[in-house]
Protein backbone atom coordinates (compact mmCIF):
# COMPACT_ATOMS: atom_id res chain seq x y z
CA UNK A 1 0.00 0.00 0.00
CA UNK A 2 1.38 3.48 -1.25
CA UNK A 3 0.69 5.29 1.54
CA UNK A 4 2.52 3.02 4.39
CA UNK A 5 5.28 2.45 2.36
CA UNK A 6 5.59 6.61 2.24
CA UNK A 7 5.48 6.89 5.54
CA UNK A 8 7.93 4.10 6.73
CA UNK A 9 10.38 6.50 3.89
CA UNK A 10 9.02 9.90 5.80
CA UNK A 11 9.99 8.01 8.63
CA UNK A 12 13.90 6.71 7.90
CA UNK A 13 14.11 10.16 6.12
CA UNK A 14 12.98 12.51 9.05
CA UNK A 15 10.55 13.97 6.78
CA UNK A 16 8.09 12.41 9.09
CA UNK A 17 9.48 13.02 13.07
CA UNK A 18 8.18 10.64 16.28
CA UNK A 19 8.12 12.97 19.04
CA UNK A 20 7.52 11.25 22.20
CA UNK A 21 4.52 13.11 24.70
CA UNK A 22 5.01 10.81 27.27
CA UNK A 23 6.14 11.91 30.97
CA UNK A 24 8.73 9.20 32.55
CA UNK A 25 6.98 7.15 34.89
CA UNK A 26 8.68 6.41 38.29
CA UNK A 27 8.30 6.32 41.97
CA UNK A 28 7.99 10.67 41.79
CA UNK A 29 6.09 11.07 38.75
CA UNK A 30 3.42 13.89 40.41
CA UNK A 31 0.10 12.55 40.67
CA UNK A 32 -3.71 13.97 41.17
CA UNK A 33 -4.73 14.83 44.66
CA UNK A 34 -8.01 14.86 45.67
CA UNK A 35 -9.90 16.70 48.81
CA UNK A 36 -8.67 14.08 51.75
CA UNK A 37 -12.29 12.88 52.21
CA UNK A 38 -12.03 10.88 49.11
CA UNK A 39 -9.17 7.58 47.93
CA UNK A 40 -6.67 8.35 46.33
CA UNK A 41 -4.37 7.31 43.75
CA UNK A 42 -1.17 5.34 43.77
CA UNK A 43 2.21 6.30 42.71
CA UNK A 44 4.01 4.09 40.44
CA UNK A 45 6.23 1.57 41.91
CA UNK A 46 8.77 -1.14 40.48
CA UNK A 47 9.04 -4.44 42.69
CA UNK A 48 12.28 -6.40 41.74
CA UNK A 49 11.67 -9.82 41.15
CA UNK A 50 14.77 -10.79 40.62
CA UNK A 51 18.11 -9.51 38.63
CA UNK A 52 20.60 -11.88 37.74
CA UNK A 53 20.95 -13.21 40.94
CA UNK A 54 20.17 -15.90 42.50
CA UNK A 55 16.06 -15.22 41.98
CA UNK A 56 16.63 -15.68 38.40
CA UNK A 57 20.22 -15.86 38.00
CA UNK A 58 19.69 -14.96 33.88
CA UNK A 59 17.12 -12.55 33.89
CA UNK A 60 15.88 -8.80 35.02
CA UNK A 61 12.38 -7.87 35.61
CA UNK A 62 9.85 -6.61 38.14
CA UNK A 63 6.39 -6.24 38.96
CA UNK A 64 4.72 -3.03 39.33
CA UNK A 65 2.31 -1.20 41.42
CA UNK A 66 0.33 2.14 39.68
CA UNK A 67 -3.54 3.65 39.91
CA UNK A 68 -4.80 3.77 36.41
CA UNK A 69 -4.56 7.51 36.49
CA UNK A 70 -0.55 7.98 37.15
CA UNK A 71 1.59 9.69 34.98
CA UNK A 72 0.59 10.22 30.96
CA UNK A 73 -2.36 8.30 31.08
CA UNK A 74 -5.91 7.81 28.99
CA UNK A 75 -8.98 8.76 30.69
CA UNK A 76 -12.06 6.35 29.62
CA UNK A 77 -15.37 7.81 29.44
CA UNK A 78 -16.39 4.96 32.44
CA UNK A 79 -14.10 7.15 34.48
CA UNK A 80 -16.83 9.38 35.35
CA UNK A 81 -20.17 8.87 36.74
CA UNK A 82 -22.07 10.41 33.60
CA UNK A 83 -20.00 8.17 31.45
CA UNK A 84 -20.59 5.01 33.94
CA UNK A 85 -22.20 2.65 31.28
CA UNK A 86 -20.05 3.97 28.64
CA UNK A 87 -16.94 2.18 27.55
CA UNK A 88 -13.99 1.04 30.01
CA UNK A 89 -10.30 1.94 28.89
CA UNK A 90 -10.68 -1.64 27.17
CA UNK A 91 -13.42 -0.71 25.23
CA UNK A 92 -11.64 2.37 23.41
CA UNK A 93 -11.92 1.73 19.65
CA UNK A 94 -8.50 1.17 18.35
CA UNK A 95 -9.11 3.45 15.75
CA UNK A 96 -9.47 6.23 17.90
CA UNK A 97 -6.05 5.36 19.74
CA UNK A 98 -4.58 7.03 16.02
CA UNK A 99 -5.92 10.32 15.59
CA UNK A 100 -5.32 14.09 14.49
CA UNK A 101 -4.59 16.72 17.06
CA UNK A 102 -4.36 20.38 16.91
CA UNK A 103 -2.50 22.28 19.69
CA UNK A 104 -3.77 25.11 21.20
CA UNK A 105 -0.74 27.58 23.22
CA UNK A 106 -2.03 29.07 26.11
CA UNK A 107 1.80 29.77 27.80
CA UNK A 108 2.46 32.32 27.99
CA UNK A 109 -1.28 33.35 29.94
CA UNK A 110 -0.49 29.96 32.45
CA UNK A 111 2.55 31.83 33.24
CA UNK A 112 0.81 35.18 34.23
CA UNK A 113 -2.01 33.14 35.77
CA UNK A 114 -1.78 29.55 36.77
CA UNK A 115 -5.80 29.19 37.59
CA UNK A 116 -6.19 30.34 33.46
CA UNK A 117 -9.18 28.17 31.84
CA UNK A 118 -9.81 28.16 28.09
CA UNK A 119 -12.80 29.16 26.80
CA UNK A 120 -15.11 29.03 23.74
CA UNK A 121 -13.60 32.54 22.53
CA UNK A 122 -9.87 31.31 22.78
CA UNK A 123 -11.44 27.84 20.74
CA UNK A 124 -13.34 30.35 18.44
CA UNK A 125 -10.09 32.80 18.05
CA UNK A 126 -8.27 29.47 17.20
CA UNK A 127 -10.49 28.19 14.47
CA UNK A 128 -10.55 31.88 12.79
CA UNK A 129 -6.61 31.43 12.93
CA UNK A 130 -6.21 27.67 11.88
CA UNK A 131 -9.78 26.16 10.22
CA UNK A 132 -11.76 23.84 11.95
CA UNK A 133 -11.22 21.65 15.40
CA UNK A 134 -10.07 18.06 13.90
CA UNK A 135 -13.09 15.42 13.27
CA UNK A 136 -12.62 12.60 15.41
CA UNK A 137 -9.18 14.31 16.75
CA UNK A 138 -7.65 15.77 19.44
CA UNK A 139 -7.08 19.32 21.02
CA UNK A 140 -4.08 19.64 23.48
CA UNK A 141 -3.62 22.57 25.35
CA UNK A 142 -0.40 23.89 25.78
CA UNK A 143 0.35 25.54 29.07
CA UNK A 144 3.96 24.69 29.44
CA UNK A 145 2.69 23.15 33.04
CA UNK A 146 4.80 20.21 32.30
CA UNK A 147 7.90 21.82 33.37
CA UNK A 148 7.10 21.50 36.81
CA UNK A 149 8.02 17.98 37.51
CA UNK A 150 7.91 17.89 41.47
CA UNK A 151 4.64 16.78 43.33
CA UNK A 152 4.37 20.52 45.12
CA UNK A 153 5.07 21.97 41.59
CA UNK A 154 2.37 20.08 39.57
CA UNK A 155 -0.44 20.22 42.23
CA UNK A 156 0.73 23.97 43.18
CA UNK A 157 -0.94 24.27 46.41
CA UNK A 158 -1.61 27.49 48.55
CA UNK A 159 -3.85 27.69 51.49
CA UNK A 160 -7.09 28.00 48.94
CA UNK A 161 -6.41 24.64 47.32
CA UNK A 162 -4.66 23.75 44.03
CA UNK A 163 -3.86 26.51 41.15
CA UNK A 164 -2.86 24.47 38.00
CA UNK A 165 -4.91 25.87 34.53
CA UNK A 166 -7.95 23.83 32.64
CA UNK A 167 -11.22 24.74 30.90
CA UNK A 168 -14.27 26.57 31.61
CA UNK A 169 -17.43 24.21 32.20
CA UNK A 170 -18.95 26.12 29.25
CA UNK A 171 -16.43 24.95 27.15
CA UNK A 172 -15.91 21.79 28.07
CA UNK A 173 -19.47 21.32 27.52
CA UNK A 174 -19.21 22.89 23.93
CA UNK A 175 -15.87 20.42 23.25
CA UNK A 176 -17.99 17.49 24.70
CA UNK A 177 -21.52 18.14 23.20
CA UNK A 178 -21.23 20.22 20.19
CA UNK A 179 -17.28 20.17 18.76
CA UNK A 180 -15.91 17.08 16.42
CA UNK A 181 -13.52 16.37 18.89
CA UNK A 182 -12.35 13.02 19.98
CA UNK A 183 -11.50 14.43 23.47
CA UNK A 184 -8.47 17.02 24.96
CA UNK A 185 -5.19 16.30 26.35
CA UNK A 186 -3.28 18.61 28.58
CA UNK A 187 0.01 18.95 31.09
CA UNK A 188 -1.35 18.61 34.08
CA UNK A 189 -2.17 15.82 36.07
CA UNK A 190 -5.86 15.61 35.23
CA UNK A 191 -7.39 16.99 32.22
CA UNK A 192 -9.76 19.50 35.17
CA UNK A 193 -8.39 23.03 36.50
CA UNK A 194 -6.99 23.02 39.91
CA UNK A 195 -9.70 24.71 40.97
CA UNK A 196 -12.38 22.99 39.04
CA UNK A 197 -14.01 21.31 41.97
CA UNK A 198 -15.71 24.80 42.62
CA UNK A 199 -16.79 25.01 39.30
CA UNK A 200 -20.56 24.34 38.51
CA UNK A 201 -20.65 21.56 37.73
CA UNK A 202 -17.70 20.25 39.08
CA UNK A 203 -15.02 18.97 37.25
CA UNK A 204 -16.61 20.28 34.09
CA UNK A 205 -14.00 18.20 31.55
CA UNK A 206 -14.37 15.02 33.22
CA UNK A 207 -18.84 15.47 34.04
CA UNK A 208 -19.06 16.59 29.83
CA UNK A 209 -16.42 15.11 27.96
CA UNK A 210 -16.81 11.34 29.77
CA UNK A 211 -20.17 11.66 29.80
CA UNK A 212 -20.27 12.03 25.85
CA UNK A 213 -18.13 8.95 25.31
CA UNK A 214 -14.99 11.27 24.91
CA UNK A 215 -11.92 11.38 26.27
CA UNK A 216 -8.95 12.70 28.41
CA UNK A 217 -5.01 12.58 27.98
CA UNK A 218 -3.28 14.13 30.24
CA UNK A 219 0.49 14.90 31.60
CA UNK A 220 1.71 15.05 28.27
CA UNK A 221 5.03 16.88 27.59
CA UNK A 222 7.36 18.39 24.58
CA UNK A 223 3.89 19.73 23.09
CA UNK A 224 5.75 22.39 22.42
CA UNK A 225 7.47 20.13 19.38
CA UNK A 226 4.23 19.94 17.49
CA UNK A 227 2.85 22.65 15.36
CA UNK A 228 -0.67 24.28 15.95
CA UNK A 229 -2.10 21.70 12.89
CA UNK A 230 -0.89 18.69 11.41
CA UNK A 231 0.00 16.31 14.13
CA UNK A 232 -1.11 12.87 14.18
CA UNK A 233 -1.45 11.15 17.86
CA UNK A 234 -0.98 7.41 19.04
CA UNK A 235 -2.18 6.96 21.97
CA UNK A 236 -2.62 3.40 23.32
CA UNK A 237 -3.17 2.33 26.64
CA UNK A 238 -3.00 -0.67 28.60
CA UNK A 239 -6.32 -3.20 28.09
CA UNK A 240 -7.50 -3.11 31.12
CA UNK A 241 -10.71 -5.11 30.81
CA UNK A 242 -13.21 -3.21 32.98
CA UNK A 243 -10.62 -0.18 33.77
CA UNK A 244 -11.19 3.05 33.41
CA UNK A 245 -8.07 4.75 32.47
CA UNK A 246 -4.42 3.58 32.16
CA UNK A 247 -1.09 4.89 31.50
CA UNK A 248 -0.06 5.25 27.92
CA UNK A 249 2.94 6.03 25.51
CA UNK A 250 1.91 9.04 23.72
CA UNK A 251 3.26 9.59 20.07
CA UNK A 252 3.24 12.28 17.80
CA UNK A 253 3.86 12.09 14.52
CA UNK A 254 5.09 15.57 12.90
CA UNK A 255 5.98 16.38 9.64
CA UNK A 256 8.97 18.20 9.45
MN1 LIG B 1 -7.34 10.57 34.75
Amino acid sequence: MAVLADLVNALRSGTVEVVDLTAPLTEDTPILELPEQFGQTANFRLEEISRYDDRGPAWYWNNFRTGEHTGTHFDAPNHWVSGKDLADIASVPADHLVAPAVVLDVSARVAADPDFVVTREHLDAFVAAHGPLPDGGWLLCRTGWSARTTQAEMINRDGDGPHSPGMSADCARWVAEESPLLGIGVETVGTDAGAAGGFDPAYPCHTFLLGNGKYGLTQLTNLHRLPATGAVLITPPLKIVGGSGSPARVLALVER
